[in-house]
């Protein structure tokens, strides 16, 4: 690693949020750990391995790649792809092992014949749309699809949900999806029609909505230890941290000007430090002369525009940082502390995006694994 730009990744702390969540939880309610893009830019591996250790009871996944990765590696949990699969593709289900989100009547006919072909019967969680107007089938409409789908003798349908778009604005809104996804499973099950679970709860579901737990959950952003809103009671420790060092120093004098567009002019003369990280690493450009950052003891400004590879920091008259002091972006040291929601903040985006785009070139250092991860890794040739 000659480039000093690396992500630490603490998965003590991504333990202690995983706990702090199942003791919100009712003691029957299992949990879909949502681990889509790579944890959320975290590593699906390391993250999905500290998680089987505290026996998650699924992996929630976006795509085929991410459930193949996980089976490649040996995890033998159910697996949930939250996202619509090609029809092209159906074959790769029963063969990894997946639980597919089916809305699409042709789709499932697809899948019971291929599970048919293999003598196995595959299970699904049936989508409906109660508001989120992305996947799923509309709820009025989704009635006739999932008593047809009770036919198909190779596809079990093991699960329903419903995703929520705005339970961090909207309780009322909420609310009613919660309500309507209520009705939708009485009405079936008085036709006979049940489900081992019912979903609906994201990280906001979670932490705001009990009465959306149901028997399960779909939490992603907080097992990451990151807020979704101001008003997340859950106790919760940042588990992602992102590290770079100063590669080189200069004074400014007044009247200079620093990066692109020259967006910086020195009104008095400053120590200025390059740090090596740029938005070609998932730095939003959008932090241009609008970030903060920790070296030393200290809070630093970033100043002029953020480059592909390179920011500056004003250092004001500290002469006492060198090159190759630590640059924190997102992390905490000695009581200071930048969060992931802060710098989605300044960069006008949501902590999502800040995360989950970090580049995957950075390197990730894992920290303070359980000592059954550490056992495991100790077996691997
Ligand atoms: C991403 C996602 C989640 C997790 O959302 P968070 O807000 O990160 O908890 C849950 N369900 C679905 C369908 C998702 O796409």
């Amino acid at each position: 690693m000659f480039r000093p730009l690396w992500i630490e990744v603490d998965l003590k702390a991504l333990r202690d949020n995983f706990n702090a969540i199942r003791k919100s939880l009712r003691p029957n309610v299992k949990i879909i750990a949502t681990i889509k893009q790579q944890a959320y830019g975290h590593g699906l591996i390391p993250v999905a391995r500290e998680l089987s250790f505290l026996n998650v009871d699924c992996f929630g996944v976006g795509s085929i790649e991410e459930a193949v990765m996980l089976r490649e590696n040996g995890f033998k949990r159910p697996i949930l792809t939250i996202s619509a699969i090609l029809p092209e593709y159906v074959n790769e289900i029963p063969r990894y092992k997946i639980t597919p989100t089916i809305a699409d009547l042709s789709f499932a006919k697809k899948l019971n014949n291929a599970a048919a072909k293999l003598n196995i019967k595959v299970p699904v969680h049936v989508k409906i749309d109660t508001g989120m107007g992305r996947l799923g089938l509309y709820y009025k409409e989704a009635y006739g699809f999932i008593r047809e789908l009770k036919h198909l003798k190779a596809v079990n349908v093991e699960g329903i949900y419903t995703h929520f778009p705005s339970a961090d604005t909207d309780p009322d809104f909420t609310n009613f999806q919660i309500n309507i996804f209520n009705k939708f499973i009485l009405r079936l099950k008085r036709e006979g029609i049940t489900f081992k679970y019912h979903h609906c709860a994201n990280s906001l579901g979670v932490a705001n909505y009990p009465h959306s737990h149901f028997n399960i959950v779909r939490p992603g952003l907080i097992l990451y230890g990151i807020k979704p809103s101001n008003e997340t009671p859950l106790d919760l420790k940042p588990v992602l941290s992102l590290r770079s060092k100063v590669i080189f120093i200069k004074k400014i004098k007044k009247g200079m000007s620093v990066s692109y567009g020259r967006t910086f002019v020195a009104d008095k003369p400053l120590n200025m430090a390059t740090v090596s990280i740029g938005y070609a690493d998932g730095y939003p450009w959008a932090l241009s002369n609008n970030a903060k950052t920790i070296i030393g003891e200290n809070f630093f400004n970033l100043v002029g525009r953020v480059c592909m590879d390179h920011v500056m920091v004003n250092l004001g008259n500290n002469r006492d940082i060198k090159v190759a002091e630590e640059v924190i972006l997102i992390g905490e040291r000695n009581g200071l502390m930048i969060t992931a929601e802060e710098v989605a903040n300044w960069a006008k985006t949501i902590p999502y995006e800040i995360v989950s785009r970090l580049s995957l070139k950075i390197p990730r250092l894992y920290k303070n694994a359980s000592e059954k991860h550490l056992d495991f890794l100790k077996t691997q040739p």
